[in-house]
């Protein structure tokens, strides 16, 4: 079954057994959950700008490279 994903709005294979449902990756989930901003400054490594325009645009990034990574692990998971 194909859901969207409530975050990044992409359609993805509905898991039931997926930790992050209805979200398509753990991402989307903090996304969602409002910890992406300390998240993607933990991991970006850069502290103490809080600014929201730099945060959409670290937020778009993280996006753009999920569905980069997302598009991998479809075409790997063709091969079952
Ligand atoms: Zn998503």
């Amino acid at each position: 079954m194909k859901v969207k994903c409530p975050t990044c709005r992409r359609e993805h294979e509905y898991d039931v057994n997926s930790p992050w449902r209805p979200f398509c990756s753990e991402r989307c989930k903090l996304i969602d959950l409002g910890q992406w901003a300390s998240e993607a400054y933990v991991i970006k490594g850069a502290p103490g700008s809080a600014d929201p325009d730099v945060l959409v645009e670290q937020l778009e990034k993280l996006q753009r490279e999920q569905e980069e990574a997302d598009e991998k692990a479809q075409n790997g998971r063709r091969h079952r």
